[in-house]
């Protein structure tokens, strides 16, 4: 735990020095749960969400019923009607639980914060038996109590382990302690009190507290202008099904994807951008017969898994969850997490569910609007059931920056091995593609790098940079994560070549000066 919480550290300072994510409005403070992505960052979450964009709306794969699949895309406004969201059920029931600390006033997300229990085991073996009293005390009053903020109980106990004092956590590590750990908003009168996880202080029963950041629209500012920032893009996608359907040629089974900024007043915005309160998604309303959609939410929940493994995550840190029938929405029929080992723990990368008919059927009821389809072949009038994978893009970013971050070592000018930072991103994703040095600023190597660097940069993304010793460059570039650098020197002039340096091999091999665009083509698959 100490090391990893070393690593996400290591990971959010290089993310900050290289200029991937800024904390918002730095200069005054910061913004809890904002944050701005800098020129390596915007580059990065740019080629994530072109990928997405292409893999599923440009060039859909084939469906499980042999058939291209059939999408379009959608760009919706982020303020709705209000009674969209009134619709869908986001006004009543869009809540969090929220609790307080008494002392402190710190407020947590009531079903992300834990008491870990440890409970001496001598102590239990010396209880009287039948006693149910003294049990109920001795579960009251574990030897040692913490409050965790943590996504799910199975990071509850290392982080606790972890924020002890060192003496404490040598007696914890000892093997004399059971542990337990109870979710705050499922505590019930015979658990140990609920404490805050900042300064210990008891925290107040739980209260639902609706994450929609208001607004308001025009000059008043009374009940008839509230407006809502979108908590999601889906709903744009819902109210516009007909739109869609009215003015192409699609037919279910189809998909309308869109992406875009979302906003949820996040309690506790934490775990750098993984928990933020403007953030974007990528998400995917799939519209089918209901007796489709089974093998439809099948297909969509195993396809979006592969793809994050076809782009560099690796399988051992990923995790399809199925959702138990006792944690599904009232209206879903089925629904899959896929999840990532971040530093800070095992969490949602993106969700995918089988929503039945329930938004359009709501639409249907609250507009007046008439939401079913009609199948001109069968002739049969349904309201489709929509497939909803729903992924963000921070936390997509998130992931593949930490998959990507790496440490080896790599020979300094003088040949004595440097620790070395490396991210090793897939090469979709890498913000910048190929960086060309000249040697030296002299001897014509300047012009001709800067040829190589225009005749690149009109096909992929590019870097030119002529400063400082070309170890230090390079050492910058794979900090980075750029798949090549190239560098002009004395034998350029001699016989036309460059050196061509592989980031995870750090090999250089000598290759014509205008071949350089073809061979980082090939290589990258570009
Ligand atoms: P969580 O349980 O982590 O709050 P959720 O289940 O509420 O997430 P969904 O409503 O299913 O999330 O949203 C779909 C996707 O949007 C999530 O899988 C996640 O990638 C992204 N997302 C949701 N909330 C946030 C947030 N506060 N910050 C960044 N991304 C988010």
């Amino acid at each position: 735990m100490a090391n990893e919480q070393d690593l996400m550290e290591k990971i959010v300072s290089l993310a900050k020095r290289r200029g991937f994510i800024y904390p918002s409005s730095e200069i005054y403070g910061g913004i809890n749960g904002f944050w701005d992505y800098g020129p390596l960052g915007v580059e990065l979450k740019r080629n994530i969400k072109d990928a997405w964009w292409h893999d599923i709306v440009r060039c859909p794969a084939t469906g499980p019923d042999g058939r291209p699949i059939q999408m379009v895309g959608l760009d919706c406004s982020i303020i709705m009607n209000p009674k969209v969201w009134e619709a869908s059920g986001h006004v009543v029931n869009f809540n969090d639980p929220l609790v307080d600390c008494k002392k402190c006033k710190a407020r947590f997300r009531a079903d992300k914060v834990f008491v870990a229990c440890f409970y001496d085991q001598a102590a239990f073996k010396a209880l009287p038996p039948g006693d149910t009293g003294a049990h109920l005390n001795f579960v009251r009053n574990p030897a040692y109590r913490f409050g965790v903020e943590a996504d799910d109980e199975s990071q509850v106990q290392a982080a606790a382990v972890a924020g002890a004092n060192s003496d404490t956590r040598r007696k914890l590590q000892s093997g004399k302690y059971e542990f337990r750990a109870v979710r705050v908003d499922r505590r019930t009168s015979s658990d140990p009190l609920a404490v805050c996880p900042a300064c210990d202080g008891e925290l107040t029963d739980a209260r639902k507290f609706n994450m929609m950041f208001k607004t308001s629209i025009g000059a008043m500012e009374d009940s008839s202008a509230l407006a809502y920032l979108r908590p999601e893009t889906a709903q744009g996608i819902f109210v516009n099904y007909k739109n869609v359907l009215d003015t192409t040629r699609v037919k279910t089974p189809f998909g309308i994807a869109q992406i875009g900024k979302a906003f949820r007043n996040e309690i506790n915005p934490r775990n750098f951008t993984f928990r933020s309160r403007e953030f974007e998604q990528m998400e995917i309303e799939f519209f089918c017969h209901p007796g489709q959609a089974d093998p439809w939410y099948e297909y969509w929940r195993d396809a979006r898994f592969k793809w994050y493994i076809d782009h560099g995550l690796k399988s051992s840190k990923l995790r399809l969850r199925n959702h138990e029938k006792d944690e599904l929405a009232h209206y879903a029929r089925a629904c899959a997490d896929i999840e990532y080992e971040f530093p800070f723990g095992i969490s949602e990368l993106e969700g995918v569910a089988n929503r039945t008919d329930f938004d359009l059927t709501q639409h249907q009821k609250s507009s007046g609007r008439d939401m079913t389809y009609f199948d001109d072949e069968t002739k049969e009038r349904f309201i489709p059931y929509v497939i909803e994978p729903s992924g963000g893009v921070d936390r997509a970013t998130l992931a593949f920056l930490c998959e990507a971050y790496d440490e080896d070592e790599a020979p300094d000018e003088k040949g004595a091995m440097q620790k070395r930072t490396v991210l090793r991103f897939h090469p979709r994703f890498a913000p910048i593609k190929v960086a060309i040095f000249p040697l030296v600023r002299k001897d014509g190597m300047p012009e001709k790098a800067q040829a190589i660097y225009q005749a690149c940069a009109k096909h992929l993304a590019a870097f030119y940079d002529e400063k400082g010793a070309v170890g230090r460059r390079y050492r910058r570039q794979d900090e980075a994560g750029t798949p090549f650098c190239v560098t002009v020197d004395g034998e350029t002039r001699e016989n036309g070549t460059v050196t061509i340096r592989d980031r995870d091999t750090m090999q250089q091999v000598r290759i014509p000066g205008d071949s350089v665009l073809a061979y980082v083509r090939e290589r990258l698959h570009i």
